[in-house]
């Protein structure tokens, strides 16, 4: 009889237990606001047993449509809508089961008025930090021993190095003095990793490109907390923010990869396949469906699985989250890493929906090709291509590789400054070529000194057209202070930190005592071509008039109703006098000149000096 009674319990106890254990244990997003333009949300539930419950929800204004259960029942995903009239406040999420009640607040929030989604145009001049590497204001949170990487290392050039947006936000004052006018960091997200081995040494997800939580930035760069700190802090110094978003893959220690919602999350494959990081499977009309499958749904590294957008409750979830993040930190604009391997249609809906939210938010993605049709084809452009692609923006490195050739190759008919002429000379094919941002390097890449050879006159001349030519120029952190290298043997060369920007650095070249004589005159130099650049609306708005190259030397203007800019290159190794007399169509009416980067005034500009490999910006004057 005992003996019975016990094995009643043992039998039941399952049962009871499995009964009891229902509960939530998150909803994504973790909040939301009254008032935005699209009245519907899709809340991600998750807990033990959350897809088994049934939902009410008993708040004026707010609507559960509808209740969507996937093959995992510790999810639910709830379709609601807000109307304009519900109060902010904390909505109760109700669900039943067996008698069962199970209650989660979330909350509803009054959008504020800061300012915010302020995008980021051809007035700009973007910045670009890892804030790992940047500067380090908060030593409390270089590690923790609770995340799977518990690592704090700056001798080893694969692990975390403790900078964080503490350190960068005291470093706002040092940005504004260069000319710079807004911050794009890599991304700032929770990357909760661990170490992976990556071609035998162990490595750090300290460059943020794995996602394990989009609601929460990591705690090592201060948490969400300071981000929105950070971003405040920055538009009060007249900063705009640039956020790095990653919608075509996370982490592989991602919350949601623990407990799969459903196997079409991903796209798995039958054996590991990766991206063949080729780009041509998209654009040409010739291409076999294999490859785009290839290309679309392999994954980017092992540790970096490839999310399925075409699942709409993925793409509910990446939207949904772009948009809570430019509310919630006022973010001014998105870079959007790996641009081509992501669904193309799922990205025409994602900016749609950002942009209905927020008209003047930029979206400026990395497709990194190698011609200018293919850069089209990522972004508004007048080709017929089967796809349409709204993105605003994109990253221009046809123009950049056209720059770089300009510097590096010698003169000749077709190659050398006609390449970076050549690229402009395209343009036809975009809708807006100024909405696209121009680089000389970034953290993927060698470094531009290296690049054109440790050669402080041709790092002068690039850094002018990048400054002076269409587009919204970038450029990598430290370049102005000369920091230079090639990725050999791995990317982490390019990704030094910063001196100066953590407690006890023995040198601080945030400040001109801290750096040495050439790295002052870099330093100013890029300070006094981006103040111009920045307070002269003509390099923004202005129209763009190149000629064609002779010789070695490349002259093009930006001009308005009001003002003339004239860029005179030589890239040649000899000197040049430039005789102007072919420059009349934009030269009429101008007898004088006022060289922007020396100050002095040209009396007469029927002929202009050009010292070898130097480029002079002349305003022109009546
Ligand atoms: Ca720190």
């Amino acid at each position: 009889m005992k003996k019975s009674y016990l094995l009643l319990l043992v039998l039941l106890f399952p049962l009871m237990a499995g009964a009891q254990a229902i509960s939530i244990d998150r909803v994504n997003p973790t909040n939301w606001w009254v008032g935005m333009k699209n009245p519907k949300v899709q809340l991600l539930v998750h807990g033990p047993g959350a897809g088994t419950l049934t939902y009410t929800i008993a708040y004026p204004g707010v609507k559960l449509v509808k209740t969507n259960t996937v093959e995992n029942p510790n999810y639910a995903f709830l379709d609601l809508t807000i109307a304009p009239t519900a109060k902010p406040g904390n909505v109760q999420l109700v669900g039943k089961k067996d008698g069962q009640t199970v209650t989660q607040a979330w909350e509803l929030r009054a959008r504020d008025k800061a300012p915010k989604a302020q995008g980021v145009t051809a007035a700009d001049f973007i910045y670009l930090a890892i804030p790992d590497r940047f500067a380090n204001g908060d030593p409390s949170n270089d590690k923790f021993d609770d995340l799977r990487d518990p690592n704090m290392d700056r001798s080893n050039p694969f692990f975390r190095h403790g900078g964080d947006l503490a350190g960068a936000a005291q470093r706002l004052g040092y940005l504004k003095d260069l000319g710079v006018t807004a911050i794009w960091f890599t991304p700032v997200l929770e990357n909760n990793q661990p170490l992976t081995n990556e071609g035998g040494t162990m490595r750090a997800s300290y460059h943020g490109y794995g996602f394990t939580d989009q609601y929460n930035v990591d705690r090592r760069l201060g948490g969400n907390e300071a981000y929105k700190a950070f971003v405040q802090q920055a538009h009060e110094a007249g900063l705009r923010v640039v956020q790095d978003a990653v919608y075509n893959h996370v982490g592989n220690t991602h919350w949601i990869l623990q407990d799969l919602p459903m196997k079409s999350w991903l796209h798995e494959w039958p054996e590991y396949t990766n991206t063949s990081y080729r780009y041509q499977p998209i654009t040409d009309p010739h291409a076999a469906q294999i490859d785009r499958k290839i290309t679309l749904d392999g994954w980017f590294v092992p540790f970096l699985p490839d999310l399925n957008q075409q699942n709409p409750y993925v793409a509910n979830y990446l939207i949904e989250h772009a948009i809570w993040s430019v509310e919630n930190f006022g973010i001014d604009a998105w870079r959007i890493d790996t641009y081509m391997y992501n669904d193309q249609p799922f990205m025409n809906r994602c900016n749609a929906a950002l942009l209905a939210e927020y008209p003047r938010l930029h979206i400026f993605g990395e497709s990194m090709v190698n011609n200018v049709i293919d850069q089209a084809y990522y972004t508004r452009n007048n080709i017929g291509f089967p796809f349409k692609s709204n993105q605003p923006g994109g990253i221009d490195f046809v123009l950049q590789s056209g720059m770089l050739d300009a510097l590096k190759q010698p003169i000749s008919y077709d190659g050398g400054v006609h390449r970076f002429y050549q690229t402009l000379a395209q343009d036809a094919v975009y809708q807006d070529p100024t909405k696209l941002v121009t680089l000389l390097d970034n953290h993927d890449q060698d470094r531009y000194l290296s690049v054109i050879g440790d050669d402080l006159s041709k790092y002068k001349m690039g850094l002018t057209w990048l400054l002076t030519t269409r587009g919204i120029p970038s450029m990598y952190y430290g370049t102005e202070i000369l920091m230079k290298n090639f990725k050999d043997p791995t990317d982490a060369e390019v990704r030094k930190d910063f001196p100066g920007g953590w407690p006890g650095d023995k040198k601080d070249k945030f400040t001109p005592a801290g750096r040495n004589a050439r790295e002052n005159e870099a330093f100013n130099f890029v300070r006094t071509l981006a103040t111009y650049r920045r307070d002269h609306k003509v390099l923004h708005t202005g129209k763009l008039m190149q000629y064609l190259p002779e010789n070695g030397l490349y002259v093009y203007f930006r001009y308005d109703a009001t003002s003339t800019i004239m860029v005179a290159s030589n890239t040649g190794d000899k000197p040049a006098t430039l005789p102007t007399t072919r420059f009349s169509e934009r030269t009429t009416g101008f007898t004088k000149a006022r060289n922007v980067l020396t100050g002095e005034t040209l009396e007469n500009i029927s002929t202009v000096a050009l010292p070898a490999k130097t480029a002079v910006v002349l305003e022109l004057l009546k």
